[in-house]
């Protein structure tokens, strides 16, 4: 280990800053956002710095660097563009034991500038040691993704309770209660922006602590949309709560690849569904309750959004009729996975002013409405409509659709597997047959899906098949 990461208190300290140039912008910026006076030495400022010395944050010298500048400096920034300047301030600081940085090099500093995140007060700060910068950044960015934006809210909510917290429960009860807190409800619902109910929350958590330190206290329950299948579509918010959840529940659609993102001592329990099965379903809703109520935080993990032909909407009204509390967050539906990877705008200016979500289940009964699925100028997407094709066809032709009206399948959105097949309505069920298409699928109809044609060149996912009906033997 060549560097010590410490954390400097820097406020009211002075920091003297040689270089008026955006790189000596950005440094400033950190200066001043610890709290320092920042003096800055510089012939000229560029456009930023001229700006904060314009409202006085900082004091500007208009001079060339001379070593009595240092004076009392706590630290030293050199970020001027003339290397020997760099190097007279690195020799005058590290002659008087002050702290030097020489941006760009690691040889002339005597400490270097971590990339931060700022949740403050949580601080992460990431270094390379000045090998490898870029590659500290990504590092940076992967546990950016993971800690929610809130997080340091959290920690100054907790912060001004801890002496409460300390007058209320012994030392031995306080770790566990903390422990549970910051793991529970409390922190789940402050870190969704509900400040008020999670101080209710906390207060009655405390409560409920001083009457029995060992008490458990409930679990809550995570409706977590996975999206179409590619990982890399899931929310942040996904992201978070499968790295906090003790128990995850997921659909039989869930790839590994995303199960593979969640905490890895988690549970995890397949629920796979068929189709229309009554007795699965009040299943999962007896095991969210149990689960919950054992003190788990668990993650209903479903393909696509929880609130698109997910039955979302049954699972929290069985929450509810228990009093479990449940947060849903949003995911990636298969219509829009499948229109951004096969290049099909769903809506379009000229072509199509609105989009019909369907359920292909649905085809069999008399509940829609064919003739206004039939019209033109929108588009109109099927799901769960493999089965289906011959009839769904038959249906809109018979409702007036044309048979030229262009249509397509995509199969396996967003996954390695995916292929995309394009025909004229009057041909899709036919070339769905010849080629084979199994579920998961869906079936787009509308004039925007002709336009993709434009697109193929650019397609994102390079492994996508596409197959059209002339093209197949
Ligand atoms: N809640 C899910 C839909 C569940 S219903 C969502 O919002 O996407 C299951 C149907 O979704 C499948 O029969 C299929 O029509 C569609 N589907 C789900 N994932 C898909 C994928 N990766 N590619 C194509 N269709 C998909």
């Amino acid at each position: 280990m060549d560097y010590l990461p410490l954390f400097l208190r820097l406020g009211g300290a002075r920091a003297l800053v040689v270089g008026g140039g955006a790189v000596a912008a950005r440094k400033v910026e950190w200066l001043l956002k610890a709290g320092a006076q920042v003096t800055v030495v510089a012939p000229a400022l560029g456009h930023e710095l001229a700006a904060r010395a314009g409202r006085a944050e900082l004091t500007h010298l208009g001079a060339g660097f001379l070593p009595a500048h240092l004076g009392a400096a706590a630290v030293v920034v050199a970020a001027s563009d003339d290397s020997q300047v760099n190097a007279s301030v690195s020799v005058a600081a590290r002659e008087r034991q002050i702290p030097v940085n020489v941006v760009d090099s690691a040889e002339l500093s005597s400490f270097i500038f971590p990339a931060i995140i700022d949740r403050s007060p949580i601080l992460v700060a990431v270094s390379s040691s000045g090998e490898a910068p870029v590659l500290a950044r990504r590092v940076r960015e992967s546990i950016e993704a993971l800690l929610p934006a809130r997080l340091g809210t959290l920690a100054r909510f907790l912060g001004a309770r801890r002496s409460a917290v300390r007058r209320s429960l012994s030392a031995a009860a306080r770790r566990p209660f903390w422990e549970r807190l910051i793991r529970g409800r409390t922190a789940s619902t402050l870190l969704g922006g509900d400040e008020p109910t999670a101080v209710r929350l906390f207060e009655e958590e405390l409560r409920e602590a001083r009457r029995n330190a060992a008490g458990t206290l409930d679990g809550e329950v995570y409706l977590i949309g996975a999206g179409p299948g590619d990982p890399d579509l899931l929310t942040l918010r996904a992201l978070q709560l499968l790295q906090q959840a003790d128990v995850i529940l997921y659909d039989r659609l869930v790839p590994a690849a995303i199960l593979e993102r969640a905490r890895r001592d988690a549970e995890r329990i397949c629920v796979g569904k068929q189709a229309g099965d009554a007795g699965k379903q009040a299943h999962i809703h007896e095991l969210l309750v149990r689960l919950a109520r054992a003190g788990k935080r668990v993650a209903r993990l479903k393909g696509g959004d929880p609130f698109v032909f997910g039955r979302g909407g049954e699972e929290i009204e069985a929450l509810v009729a228990h009093g479990i509390r449940y947060q849903v967050v949003p995911g990636v539906t298969a219509a829009l996975g499948a229109a951004a990877a096969a290049a099909i705008p769903l809506t379009h200016r000229h072509h199509s002013h609105s989009l019909t979500l369907v359920s292909g289940h649905a085809a069999t009964d008399e509940s829609l409405d064919w003739r206004s699925l039939a019209r033109s100028q929108q588009t109109v997407v099927f799901y769960m409509a493999v089965g289906q094709l011959p009839h769904i066809v038959a249906r809109l032709r018979a409702a007036g659709a044309e048979a030229e009206r262009p249509a397509a399948i995509v199969e396996q959105a967003t996954l390695p597997a995916q292929r995309v097949l394009r025909a004229p309505l009057a041909g899709i069920a036919s070339l769905a047959l010849r080629e084979r298409v199994a579920a998961p699928a869906l079936l787009i109809v509308g004039e925007v899906t002709a336009l993709a044609a434009l697109a193929d060149a650019a397609v994102a996912a390079p492994q996508s098949r596409a197959v059209r009906a002339g093209a197949v033997a």
